[in-house]
């Protein structure tokens, strides 16, 4: 075998092309419902939130979505990004499987969120919008959408989970530095944000929160369209480039992966990385298992219930079916902000539901334990979020080892941690919690969606 370290493609071979798998999911998932009419919401339902062109993609079934030349003149600036061989990490476990990684770190974001980001801001400049409004949680996609809306002349405001505003100072400042407005949520500024603050002024904020205050502002001023940067079906599309991109790299590498594994938050990376194999699997007869690995303390998909519920706090947007813990539910504050959502995209919800995908939950510290490991094999020092994938994958390798059967193992390393480095503090002075999630509390928190 070739001792390639790194699989880079060529230029000319970027897929120029978005992975729907809506078109060839066996169960749709069902239509989500106007939140005060409780019918399926209509396409100009969503309008005065988001431009037409994301729209057509939120409801799309239309297997493959060329991407337009401006968006894929920006992601040239950093795609396609490498693939590697962890060898560093093999030989750390001692593992007989063989790892792989997807690195989106390598875009001016540091995450993968600018696969998105790019794309929401150019559709909304084609329709002319000058202002955009959305949430933050650790600030990963406020900075990635903050240089992306500079690109397309569009001004940004940011609601910013306070908890990470205040943990994450150096987040904000990308913001800044790249022109957008940053705010703290709960925030005085909405109707929501007051809300909360009058029952709870000390409430550290939620994504959950953030993103009502956001809709909020785009729903009351015309001039407003709003962008979200994981869960919805639009969001996932844009990021199927990393798997469209992995396919061809891995069959570059002359090899296929048995397992596939991102961490969750909305979905966006997992469905990114994952869905063009779960393509392979329905249509081709492959057998990858994708595996969506969600922290122990907000464990929606395996502890959640599938049903309808709001996708913020207060119950502004659409009830969509899917995995959810309640919208109520606040997650604890552990370190990797970007998985604190109480809910799941409904594409990968349903995919669950039917069993074509998987998913596992991690504690923080073992994530932790397994990011260091990473740093100091492989170089690169993770996002928090994404030491999620990297415990599924070790974990999975060990199970491999344990069972005598070696696999090819590919995760996505959503982002780096450069940004981070105040959590692996805390981590180093034994300063991290690990948070127990009683049933009770679970049942209670699903208990008040109505
Ligand atoms: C936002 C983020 C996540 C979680 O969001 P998904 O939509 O589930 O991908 C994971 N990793 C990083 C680095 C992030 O910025």
């Amino acid at each position: 075998m070739k001792k390639i370290r790194k699989f880079l493609l060529p230029e000319a071979e970027m897929p120029t092309r978005w992975y729907n798998i809506m078109a060839d999911m066996p169960n749709k998932p069902k239509p989500p419902l106007h939140p005060a009419t409780k019918e399926p919401i209509k396409p100009e339902d969503l309008a005065p939130l988001f431009p037409m062109g994301l729209i057509e993609q939120e409801v799309s079934t239309q297997k493959f979505i060329d991407i337009p030349g401006e968006v894929l003149d920006l992601y040239r600036t950093y795609r396609p990004s490498p693939v590697f061989r962890a060898w560093g990490l093999e030989k750390a476990l001692g593992t007989s499987c063989k790892i792989y990684y997807k690195y989106e770190g390598v875009s001016y974001a540091g995450s993968h969120k600018a696969n998105t980001a790019i794309a929401q801001a150019y559709y909304n400049k084609v329709e002319g919008v000058k202002k955009m409004s959305t949430e933050t949680g650790a600030g990963q996609w406020g900075s990635a959408l903050s240089f992306a809306c500079k690109q397309f002349g569009i001004d940004l405001e940011v609601y910013m989970v306070k908890v990470s505003f205040n943990q994450k100072p150096y987040r904000k400042l990308m913001m800044n530095t790249y022109g957008a407005n940053a705010i703290a949520s709960p925030s005085n500024l909405t109707d929501a944000g007051r809300k909360i603050l009058a029952a709870n002024p000390d409430s550290p904020g939620s994504l959950g929160i953030a993103i009502s205050e956001a809709v909020e502002r785009a729903a009351k001023d015309p001039e407003v369209k709003y962008s979200l940067g994981s869960v919805l079906n639009h969001v996932l599309l844009h990021q199927t480039i990393i798997g469209e991109e992995a396919l061809l790299q891995m069959e570059m590498a002359g090899d296929y992966p048995d397992i596939v594994v991102g961490c969750f938050g909305g979905g966006s990376n997992f469905a990114g990385i994952s869905f063009p194999f779960v393509r392979e699997n329905i249509l081709k007869g492959k057998k990858t298992r994708a595996i969506a690995i969600e922290p122990a303390s907000c464990p929606k998909l395996t502890r959640g219930k599938f049903m309808y519920d709001y996708g913020d706090s207060v119950g502004l947007t659409p009830l969509l079916a899917m995995y959810t813990l309640g919208h109520n539910f606040v997650p604890a504050k552990i370190h990797a902000g970007g998985l604190r959502y109480h809910g799941a995209g409904v594409i990968v919800s349903q995919l669950l539901k039917d069993g074509l995908i998987e998913a596992q939950s991690k504690y923080q510290k073992d994530c932790f334990n397994n990011g260091v490991m990473f740093a100091r094999s492989e170089g690169i020092i993770p996002a928090p979020e994404a030491t999620y994938a990297i415990t599924g994958a070790v974990d999975e390798a060990r199970r491999c080892d344990e069972a005598g059967t070696p696999q090819t193992i590919l995760f996505n390393l959503s982002g780096h941690g450069h940004l981070d480095l105040g959590s692996y503090e805390k981590y180093f002075s034994d300063d991290l919690e690990d948070h127990e999630l009683s049933n009770e509390e679970i049942e209670k928190s699903i208990a008040m969606i109505s």
